[in-house]
Parts: C-alpha cells; sequence; structure tokens
C-alpha cells in the first residue's frame, strides 16, 4: 500500500544516505536524477507541517548536513521519465523487478499511504455500484454496448486525436447526437427528417446515404478501400473493436461535411 510518491521520495533519501556515507570518496559537486517531480518540489519546498513525508524530512535534513557541515553541494535533477534515458530505464526495470519480491517490513510506510489506498478503493467501489444501479432507468444504450467495469482510465486515454474525433466518439456511444433522430427524441425539435428529404437522419444516413454528401463519400470510400477496408459501415462496432483507422476515415468523412455531430 506504498504510494509511488513515498517509493520515490524514500529512493532519493536513500541515495542522499549513500553520498553521506561515502563523504570521503565523493566530489564537491554531486547530482541525484530524478523522474519524481513531485518528490523534487517537496524536498525544495520550506514548507513544514506534520503531514510532510518522512522521507522527504530526512531527505531535507541529510542535504543540510551535506551543504553546511561537509560543504559540499548537491544538485537534485528532474529527468523525463520513458524517454529512453539509459540509467532511468534501468532503475524502472529493477524497480519492477523489485515489486514482485516480498516486501521489506523494514521500511516504514507512512499511514496515509494506506488511508488513501483504501479510500481510493472504496470510493471506486461505491460510485461502481451507484453507477450500475443508474444503468437500470438511464444510458441503457451505452451500458448495453460499451460500458467497461474494469476500465480505470477513459477509453481516449491513450488515443492522440484531436478533441472533436473523442466528443464526436463519446456522442455516439452515449447514443446522444447532434442530428435530427436523437435531437426529436429528446423534444429538442418537432420532426426526425433530414433536409435532403428522407425521413430519418440518423448517423447511418448520413454517412451511407445523405445526397447532400455524395461527393464526399466518394472520397470516404476511396480512403477505406484503400486501406483494405470494405465491409459495411456499422459505427458501434467499429468503435468496440477500437478500429480507429476506419473510425478516422469515417471522421475526416464527417469533418468535411462542415457538420458538428
Ligand atoms: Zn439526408
Amino acid at each position: 500500500m506504498c504510494s509511488s510518491y513515498t517509493a520515490e521520495a524514500f529512493a532519493v533519501m536513500v541515495a542522499l544516505r549513500l553520498l553521506l556515507c561515502q563523504i570521503e570518496k565523493r566530489a564537491k559537486d554531486m547530482v541525484i536524477l530524478s523522474d519524481c517531480k513531485s518528490v523534487l518540489m517537496s524536498i525544495r519546498s520550506n514548507i513544514l507541517d506534520v503531514y510532510r513525508n518522512q522521507y522527504i524530512i530526512e531527505a531535507r535534513r541529510i542535504l543540510f548536513e551535506l551543504c553546511y557541515k561537509h560543504e559540499r553541494r548537491v544538485v537534485l535533477v528532474w529527468i523525463p521519465s520513458h524517454k529512453g534515458i539509459l540509467g532511468n530505464e534501468l532503475a524502472d526495470a529493477l524497480a519492477k523487478e523489485a515489486s514482485t519480491e516480498e516486501a521489506d517490513p523494514t521500511i516504514v510506510v507512512p499511514l496515509s499511504d494506506m488511508m488513501s489506498s483504501i479510500i481510493r478503493k472504496d470510493t471506486w467501489e461505491t460510485t461502481q455500484s451507484s453507477i450500475m444501479a443508474e444503468a437500470a432507468y438511464k444510458g441503457a444504450f451505452y451500458f448495453s454496448n460499451f460500458y467497461e467495469r474494469r476500465a480505470t482510465k477513459p477509453w481516449f486515454s491513450k488515443l492522440d486525436k484531436e478533441r472533436y474525433f473523442i466528443t464526436w466518439i463519446n456522442r455516439v456511444r452515449a447514443n446522444h447526437f447532434n442530428l435530427g433522430s436523437s435531437l426529436k427524441r429528446k423534444g429538442y425539435v418537432d420532426s426526425e427528417r433530414c433536409d435532403c428529404g428522407h425521413e430519418r437522419e440518423d448517423l447511418n444516413h448520413v454517412i451511407l446515404q445523405c445526397r447532400h454528401y455524395d461527393e464526399l463519400r466518394i472520397k470516404m470510400d476511396r480512403d477505406l478501400r484503400a486501406i483494405g477496408f470494405l465491409e459495411e459501415i456499422d459505427i458501434i462496432k467499429l468503435i468496440k473493436r477500437k478500429n480507429w483507422k476506419v473510425l478516422n476515415i469515417i471522421f475526416q468523412f464527417i469533418k468535411s461535411t462542415k457538420r458538428i455531430i
């Protein structure tokens, strides 16, 4: 139940302690590299209260000793993680390896780490239960098609796409979008008829049939063929399958209609 913040603070503190132990062999200037910005900022910060992590306080104490008693200069440097910096990647790999080993009971972990881990789990469970209870009377379409109970991050967290792409997919998932069929259902418009005369303006009509967009559709067809997609377009199925390549081509078509759907 140790937070990653505590683990990172512990690591910096241990590095400082090592410098102190080897002080005779060490140069005048020393550098500690960490990819944890919050820990480095905490060590720099002079605000002290009872909630401060004990390893931050210990790191500050050792830093003080190194600087004023031993007249050394220690520079704390933040390095970005996952950027292929050799030492850092190596440290990450070692940390990962160590996480499968048995925990060291001599290392003290702050109570707040345990509390926040319990609270997080508890809040998660409560939220999921209330969401499921609400699903009985709202969002039926979303729940039957897209709801993932175990997902802790939104579906687009690893997707590098523009905002309209994400909001558009979200609207489709929620079955609320800016077309006649959806607007009529919510009572915003009197008729779900399309401008072209077709009786129902829904997503399939715009993407597959509406004669207003015949020319734009030719380009979409061509692009879909180019990536070898020859199936019938089924947006729900494509979203479920996370077929972003195909969805992106359809999205480009929607964008070219100059409509916000
Ligand atoms: Zn139409």
